[in-house]
């Protein structure tokens, strides 16, 4: 078969594709990107996967009329899922030319935080997949949403210090599961970049502070650790306050303004902080009073 594949919108490459990618070139198929001006009379695909990520972007404007199109991804629906014979296979890397793995070892989240989609889509934390059966590369992005929440992601974060490989929680680590004894296993990690925490709520403050405090005391390296930061809409005041929270015990706040399902219009005071907190040279050296004067 003649297998075609639609990226509509991610920023990174998509995990969806490339598993099915791998699967189809498994079975013997021809697998390559779709393509309008190219995929016509005899070179019509029999089959075309698309994927879109984000409900608020465009979506892809040229898809044939006569070839099956499966559509997938939280942009089209939330609540698709891969067949498990799929979804357990190992991503075809050359997709994207990649030089890292990529996959999650859980999915889902115990918790229910009221702006979060994640409880929605996946359900409660289980299993996924054990690393190795997606790890081909010294270095994986781990896009676990609550990792530290279930007994098999830390058995899996063993497995990777026995392992050497390094990696990155990119969705961030819930600081109220660090305590003692996980603080003691982050620090045996191999981290391809600076640790990730979230800070959503002012409540969370104290547990990110208690976090940071075993996770330096355990010299869990690199010890500039970074955070995200929600900023709810209209809540700069209420965002502002955890962000010099985390400056002032040395954190690096990424601001994220809240992007409903739907999307909204990110509004300029939002843009500002959010662009503001990231350019770390201005954030360092520039107060925010005089920064929002500059009309950024
Ligand atoms: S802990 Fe994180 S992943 Fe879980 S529901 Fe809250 S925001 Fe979502």
């Amino acid at each position: 078969m003649n297998i075609c594949l639609i990226d509509a919108d991610s920023k990174i490459p998509n995990l969806a594709l490339m598993k099915i990618s791998a699967w189809h070139k498994a079975q013997g198929d021809q697998v390559s990107w779709y393509n309008a001006m190219f995929h016509v009379k005899e070179n019509k695909p029999d089959k075309i996967y698309a994927s879109k990520v984000f409900t608020f972007t465009e979506d892809y404007h040229y898809f044939p009329h006569d070839v099956e199109v499966v559509k997938g991804g939280t942009g089209y629906d939330i609540k698709k899922t891969l067949p498990d014979e799929i979804e357990t296979i190992c991503p075809d890397y050359s997709l994207y030319d990649m030089d890292h793995s990529l996959g999650f070892l859980t999915r889902g989240c115990p918790n229910k935080c009221s702006w979060c989609f994640v409880p929605k889509k996946e359900g409660n934390i289980r299993p996924a997949q054990d690393i190795e059966e997606f790890l081909r590369h010294d270095k994986a992005i781990l896009a676990d949403n609550n990792v530290l929440a279930h007994d098999w992601g830390i058995k899996q974060i063993e497995k990777i210090i026995k392992l050497k490989v390094k990696v990155d929680f990119n969705q961030g680590l819930d600081a109220r599961l660090i305590n003692d004894s996980t603080a003691k296993l982050l620090s045996k990690v191999r981290w391809l970049n600076p640790i990730r925490l979230a800070c959503d709520t002012e409540g969370q403050m104290k547990h990110v502070q208690k976090a940071v405090e075993l996770l330096r005391w355990y010299n869990a390296t690199p010890a500039r650790y970074s955070c995200y930061v929600l900023l709810k809409p209209g809540k700069i005041d209420d965002c502002l306050k955890r962000v010099k929270f985390l400056k002032g015990i040395c954190i690096d706040p990424f601001v994220q303004p809240f992007q409903p399902p739907k999307g909204r219009i990110i509004p300029q005071d939002e843009k500002d902080l959010a662009r503001y907190c990231d350019m770390k040279a201005t954030f360092k050296s520039v107060w925010w009073e005089d920064y929002k004067k500059t009309g950024a």
